[in-house]
């Protein structure tokens, strides 16, 4: 590989401290960065969100808070020696394709740092630059903000709680942003309003036996099995289980679609703080007035200190000028990676996506699919088979998704791995894996579809693929098991057979008399 497509860009050093600190983490947020709260804990369990080559340790909890996180990151930056091949605290300011790019595929990058400016020559570029950073603040669409008195704010410049203590605030939006804000807010507020428009099923992090729940749902066999059921099948089946929980009728969240129409909002306390009252979920707002806001209902509510618009996300690419058009938030990228339209295909965007589970191990196979494009190993389709391929793509995201700017980029974790894989010869082939190792093939299939199932075979084949699928069960208990809890033997005083001898002389007795 040229070493000039090995310059990774950063804006700030994120990996030189070794204080123990919570280090993307900034008091205000950085205009063009994404920004996050003190307290967020991520919704995806370590195993299914790790890379492929590179298992979150043992004793690492299964969601672990932002501050986690960046340890696993500088440890495999550590473990791969990447960090020579990292800038830290420079810009891209453009990309542009150099004069002579339909025959090499290069570009002119120009950077900044510290204020100087500085042009290289590059063979390829991916776009790693995410989908969080742009706040979407859509105050047209709520008549009077401009009179309300109180405090107003996109949820990216929410940090923590406390200045909100004995305040009454208002969330709007119920993605996950809109849910963990309502909740940890209501902990501090005298009051928390969440306002949704059209409501959400809200899932458990935490499913059956304890396990996390992309560990239980994300599984070759289920993904096998629901295909055989028909869409409104699985629907029924996922609302029932979630209605079971609690009604989301009752708790004024349920909405007129249907659950696989909607990103999922996962929040384990959300019920907790409806019940206890502390949040009150509302339907959208008609219009704010000086000191309060009015919904679609007409129920008014007065006296509101703060609202947060936790209204989601917008993207864009300024820096690389007429290589893509987003139009919100639509972008027309083969397999949400490649510009279909370009003479060489030495542009890539990763991470470019929003999958129904962990977004890194899609993005590190998006990665080991473009080097493989780049170095010309893989060939692309021709433009119009591309083109026809993202039409159908969208197609079945309009079909399945309610019409939201949030579900532009939709992917779901197995299937999309599983393209992706083929496309890069490393999707695991179970047939003979089944000859060659049963017991393998029984966790690959039952077990959950973590990343190291696309390290068995193929380019970049790793050699501790098998032991890390056979002990991740291991992994996810481990970091649970701070108390011993010793052997468990439950002593019955009535042996069970003479427990049955007696119900069924009981029921003859019964019987006799009557
Ligand atoms: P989001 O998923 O885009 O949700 C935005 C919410 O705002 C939706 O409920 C949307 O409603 C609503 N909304 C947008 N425009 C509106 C308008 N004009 N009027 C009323 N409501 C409006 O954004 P997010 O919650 O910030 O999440 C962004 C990403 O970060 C997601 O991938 C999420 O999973 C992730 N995240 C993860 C965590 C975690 O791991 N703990 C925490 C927070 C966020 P509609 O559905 O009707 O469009």
């Amino acid at each position: 590989m040229p070493p000039s497509l090995l310059q990774l860009y950063f804006p700030e050093s994120i990996f030189k401290s070794n204080v123990h600190v919570l280090p993307l983490l900034q008091e205000n947020p950085e205009e063009g960065r994404a920004s996050i709260y003190k307290s967020v804990i991520i919704n995806t369990s370590k195993e299914m969100m790790c890379f492929s080559d590179f298992p979150i340790p043992d004793d690492f909890p299964n969601y672990m808070h932002h501050s986690k996180i960046m340890d696993y990151f500088r440890m495999y930056a550590k473990h791969f020696d990447l960090l020579k091949y990292i800038r830290f605290k420079t810009t891209v300011v453009s990309v542009t394709k150099r004069p002579d790019f339909s025959s090499t595929g290069q570009w002119d990058v120009v950077t900044e740092s510290e204020g100087k400016q500085e042009s290289a020559v590059f063979d390829g570029i991916m776009v790693c630059s995410g989908h969080h950073t742009n706040a979407h603040l859509p105050l047209d669409s709520f008549p009077g903000i401009e009179k309300f008195k109180g405090r107003y704010a996109h949820s990216r410049d929410y940090k923590n709680p406390q200045e909100f203590s004995g305040k009454r605030v208002i969330v709007i939006g119920i993605g996950n942003s809109g849910g963990d804000l309502a909740v940890e807010l209501s902990h501090e507020a005298d009051q928390v309003f969440l306002s949704t428009r059209r409501g959400a099923w809200v899932l458990n992090r935490i499913a059956e036996e304890g396990y996390p729940v992309d560990i239980v749902l994300s599984t070759r066999f289920k993904t096998f099995f629901k295909k055989m059921l028909t869409t409104s099948m699985v629907n029924q089946w996922a609302e029932n289980r979630l209605n079971a929980r609690f009604n989301h009728a009752h708790y004024g969240l349920r909405p007129q679609h249907r659950i696989m129409s909607q990103h999922p909002t996962i929040n384990d306390d959300l019920p907790n703080r409806i019940i206890s009252g502390k949040v009150l979920v509302k339907p959208n707002i008609r219009e704010f007035t000086e000191t309060g806001a009015i919904f679609e209902d007409g129920t008014k509510e007065e006296n509101i200190d703060a609202v947060f618009f936790a209204t989601g996300y917008s993207f864009s690419f300024p820096f690389l000028q007429d290589c893509v058009k987003v139009v919100e938030n639509q972008i027309s990228l083969y397999k949400f990676i490649f510009p279909p339209h370009l003479e060489k295909p030495t542009l890539a965007f990763i991470g470019l996506i929003q999958p129904l589970g962990a977004i890194m191990p899609l993005s590190e196979l998006q990665s080991r699919l473009a080097t493989q494009v780049f170095k010309g190993l893989i060939r692309l389709p021709t433009a119009s088979d591309m083109m026809a391929d993202i039409t159908q793509k969208k197609d079945e995201m309009a079909r399945r998704y309610v019409k939201s700017p949030r579900h532009t980029i939709q992917v779901d974790y197995i299937e999309y791995m599983d393209e992706l894989a083929c496309l890069a010869g490393v999707k695991p082939n179970l047939l003979s894996l089944f000859l060659m190792d049963p017991k393998l093939t029984k966790e690959v299939f039952f077990g959950p579809c973590t990343p190291y199932q696309y390290r068995l075979r193929g380019p970049g084949k790793w050699d501790g693929a098998r032991k890390a699928i056979l002990t991740q069960r291991e992994r996810i208990i481990k970091p649970l098991k701070t108390r011993a809890v010793g052997d468990y033997t439950h002593h019955t005083s009535m042996p069970y057979l003479i427990k049955i001898v007696g119900i069924v002389a009981l029921f003859a007795i019964i019987f006799a008399y009557f």
